[in-house]
Parts: C-alpha cells; structure tokens; sequence
C-alpha cells in the first residue's frame, strides 16, 4: 500500500493510472476503521484495479465541537487493516491540504430539500461541511465508483445530489450496512460506548425491524410513536427522531399508499454518543 498526505502527489500518480485505463474505487472516510469501512473497500477490490481509502476527519463536518474533539483515531490500527483489506492507496490529507484557504468561507452547495429533513435540521451545517469535503476529495482522487455505506443513509443521496450538480462522471455504489451480532450497526462512535451500552444500543435496530414488522397501508404514526417508547425504556436519551420515508426523497411518510418505497431511519443519543441507524422496507 502506497500513503501519500499531499494532495498533488496522489493526482499526479493517479494520472498516470487514469492514461492506462485504469479505473479506480474510492473510500472515503473519517478512519478508526471497522468491518464496515472494511466491507466498502472490498466492494471496491471485487470490482476495481486500483482502490484508493482516505482517512480525514473532517472538520467542517462536524456541528458540535465536542463531537470533534472525540472523535476516535486509531490510525497504526487502520493502517494495518487496510494493508491486510488490499487497499492500494491511502489518502491522508491534512486539513490546510484539504482547504488550502482555511476553512471559513468555503462553497454552499445547493441541496434544497434534502438538507431540510432528518440530520439537516438535527446537524445545522452537516452536510454543507460534506459536501466542501467530498468535492475536494472527489476532485483529488477522480474516482470512476464511490464506496458508500448504506448507514449514512441521507449522505449517500446528499453525495449523489453533489455529483450529479457538478456533472462528474462517478458512479455510486452504496454497499450495505454491516452490524454486529447484537444487530448494532458498525460505527466508530461504538468505541465510546461501554459493553453494557453496546448491549442497549442495539435497541435502535430492534426498533427498526418492528418497524419493518408493522409495516401495513395507512397510518404509520402509532408505529414510529412505538419505536419511540422502546428506545426510551432502553435507555436512550434523547431522540432526535425515529420516522418512515419515502426511500428516493426522504421526505416523511406518515400514511403509506402501500406502493410507495420506504426508509426506516432513528437517530438518537446513548451515553452521550449520538447513534444513527435505517432500514430499507418495502
Ligand atoms: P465514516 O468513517 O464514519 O465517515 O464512514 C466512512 C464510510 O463508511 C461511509 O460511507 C459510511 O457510510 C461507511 N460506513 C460506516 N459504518 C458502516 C457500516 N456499519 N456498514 C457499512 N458501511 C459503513
């Protein structure tokens, strides 16, 4: 596995790919890997001669500061992981490399409704701040297929949304999420919960399957208010919102035609750790 941190040296070498025909599969993600990230990396092996992970955790991502400064990094582990995974390349940008300059008044992409549902209102700035990343990252790498994880549900269309407003000849492949035993979906915020606290998290994904369990034409609103009481007698304590949704828009569906494809997403906090998880239902 080759690591470049500057930005110029990993296009220049990749050029040199691109002239061969080679196509390349991109990874991008915020690092303290698990099997998820591993899964998307072989995604891209399956399909791919070239695959490229970056690590960087990306600053204007994050909405809460706190959250920044926790964010796990285990980067001799995820380097390890990634040469056993056969990952080719590892991107790793420093931040004044991303944002040659800084980080204050950076593009505002145009993602209309999406940005007003779910983890937009919940993350003021979120997915602007992953959008300046992505275009960046997408403008280094100019991968021919993007790996992406099912788990950030609304990222992927927001990713998609910004692909297709620059124009970029990308295809997206979203793989799906993977979970532990618990049904606990993977996520690098894992490691700040206790074992106990892994153990109750997994309510989240038992309350998405009762959603898939319930799911009928009609009034869903009994069904998501439900979800709602098991994550509290769980011990989650804050829910940012448990709900159905149309699986192409996200916008909410509260009375299902019974044709329309829906998405069962939760996002709500555990021990001070904010857990998102979703289901694809019908
Ligand atoms: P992150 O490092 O959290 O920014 O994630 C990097 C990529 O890995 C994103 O595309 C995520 O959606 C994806 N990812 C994170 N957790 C999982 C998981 N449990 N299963 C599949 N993909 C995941």
């Amino acid at each position: 596995m080759i690591l470049y941190k500057i930005a110029s040296d990993l296009t220049n070498d990749l050029s040199t790919k691109y002239e061969h025909g080679t196509n390349i599969g991109f990874v991008p993600t915020m690092g303290a890997l698990h099997n998820g990230h591993l899964a998307l990396v072989a995604g891209s092996k399956a399909r791919h001669h070239i695959t490229v992970v970056s690590i960087f955790i990306n600053p204007t991502q994050f909405n809460d500061p706190g959250d920044l400064a926790r964010y796990p990094v285990t980067l001799e582990k995820d380097i390890e992981a990634l040469e056993k995974a056969g990952c080719d390349i590892l991107f790793l940008p420093s931040v004044a490399g991303i944002y040659p300059g800084g980080i204050l008044e950076l593009p505002q992409f145009p993602l209309g409704r999406l940005e007003t549902v779910f983890d937009g209102p919940m993350r003021p700035g979120h997915f602007q701040g992953v959008c300046q990343v992505m275009d960046r990252l997408l403008a280094i790498v100019k991968p021919g297929i993007l790996f992406l994880g099912q788990k950030d549900y609304q990222q992927c269309l927001v990713i998609k949304k910004l692909i297709s407003w620059r124009g970029l000849p990308i295809a997206v492949d979203i793989i799906p999420t993977i979970r532990e035993v618990s049904g606990l979906a993977m996520s690098s915020r894992n490691q700040r919960l206790t074992p106990e606290g892994k153990e109750k998290a997994s309510a989240l994904y038992r309350a998405l399957l009762y959603l898939e369990n319930q799911l009928k034409p009609g009034d869903l609103s009994i069904y998501t208010a439900n979800a709602c009481n098991m994550l509290e007698s769980a011990g989650f304590s804050k829910i940012d919102y448990v709900a159905i949704a149309n699986a192409d828009t996200l916008e909410p569906v509260t009375n299902w035609d019974g044709k329309t494809k829906l998405i069962a997403l939760a996002a709500a906090f555990l021990d001070g750790v904010r857990l998102i998880d979703n289901l694809l239902l019908a």
